[in-house]
């Protein structure tokens, strides 16, 4: 019984009907470009989050690139990120001119500290993207306060957190990526919800954002061979919406998988006192993109190789700050104060977290992690 990482192929087996129905019908009718799953996808997605609109895109990076051009970013304008997570929000601001200023993140959930996006405000400070890395969202609310104070726009990065849901103090519960002016999803085949290849969408409330976004996706076309606006060209393919199409209705399926080989985990590992098994924050729920443990930098490692030596994969997610990366080093600012994000590249680990993992795989992952921490 090997242990994957993740593992594709048991949500395959159980839509592969379905989709290669899909499939022969687009073939039948060579509608590969816009075809009616397109739509079809965008109408369920948006019922699912109970939002206006969804607008697929080609991949979870040119939705972030899309929503900044749809807010307006110029260049020169700075654009707050998380200082610890993936580097495509980063990336979006940059290709557009604009200025990344990284704040540090709760080292607890890894996900932005919204103290430090507040030291990060200059009167340059055009959006905020709040990444909710892992599986669950960050601290919304002081977010979205800070962002009507200072006239900010909030892009949320979606990618890994697709189904999570935010509880408001009023007690409103809102779908990450429902909740500031953009949500930015990505449908890679290792995300919550994901496709045979690339695919990602938008979605968003506000039918003037949606208009934008959807000519900027086209070239900046407003209607056929009218360039409004320089836009992009970034579409899901009609295959890539069949897949979505039969896997949408399982999403709850998918995460409730998750959660349970998490909580599974937690039973456990939740007893060594030498590693921190993740935090759920009270505010949101959890969908386990990833389980990413926090243990000693000089004892990562270790454990790392001990763990492969026995044919358990784990993965590092993330190795640096993005303010460490070559590419970005000398071209963002950020907080002076960073402390997790300089701290969590050396600590997180990430165990194997899908929707096929049973029991007795986790119990061989957990037993060898114990023997590691009783030597
Ligand atoms: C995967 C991911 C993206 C990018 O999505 P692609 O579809 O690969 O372009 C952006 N942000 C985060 C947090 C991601 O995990």
């Amino acid at each position: 019984m090997e242990i994957r990482m993740v593992d594709l192929q048991g949500p395959y087996e159980r839509i592969r009907d379905e989709v290669a129905e899909g499939v022969r019908e687009v073939v039948a009718s060579s509608a590969y470009i816009d075809g009616p799953a397109v739509g079809a996808f965008a109408r369920e997605l948006a019922t699912r989050l109970g939002v206006r609109h969804v607008i697929p895109c080609g991949n979870g990076t040119d939705a972030l690139t899309l929503a900044l051009m749809a807010v307006g970013l110029k260049a020169g304008d700075e654009v707050i990120v998380p200082a610890f997570a993936y580097a495509a929000a980063a990336e979006a601001v940059l290709l557009l001119g604009g200025v990344p200023v990284m704040a540090d993140v709760d080292e607890a959930t890894f996900n932005i500290d919204p103290e430090s996006a507040r030291r990060c405000v200059t009167p340059r400070t055009r959006a905020i993207i709040p990444v909710h890395l892992f599986g669950q969202t960050c601290a919304m609310e002081p977010i979205l306060d800070l962002a009507r104070e200072y006239g900010l726009s909030v892009v949320e990065d979606n990618a890994q957190s697709l189904g999570a849901v935010y509880a408001f103090a009023d007690g409103r519960r809102r779908y990450a990526g429902t909740m500031g002016c953009i949500g930015c999803t990505s449908f890679f085949p290792t995300k919550i919800l994901g496709c045979m290849g690339d695919g990602g969408a938008l979605i968003t409330d506000d039918d003037h954002l949606a208009g934008r976004l959807r000519m900027l996706a086209r070239h900046g076309q407003a209607e056929r061979y009218r360039h409004e606006v320089v836009g992009i060209n970034s579409r899901l393919d009609t295959l890539q919406a069949v897949v979505l199409r039969a896997k949408l209705p399982r999403l709850d399926e998918y995460i409730g998988a998750r959660r349970a080989a998490a909580s599974r985990y937690a039973r456990r590992l939740g007893a060594i006192g030498a590693l921190h098994v993740p935090h759920e924050a009270p505010y949101t729920t959890h969908v386990y993109h990833q389980y990413t443990l926090r243990v000693e930098p000089g004892c990562r490692d270790r454990l790392r190789e001990r763990l492969a030596a026995q044919g358990i994969p784990t993965a590092v997610y993330y190795p640096l700050s993005l303010t460490q990366q070559p590419a970005y080093a000398r071209v963002c600012a950020s907080d002076g104060r960073l402390e997790a994000a300089l701290r969590l590249p050396q600590c997180v680990l990430s165990l194997p977290m899908h929707t096929e993992l049973t029991e007795r795989q986790q119990e061989r992952i957990v037993a060898a992690i114990e023997r590691f921490f009783e030597e």
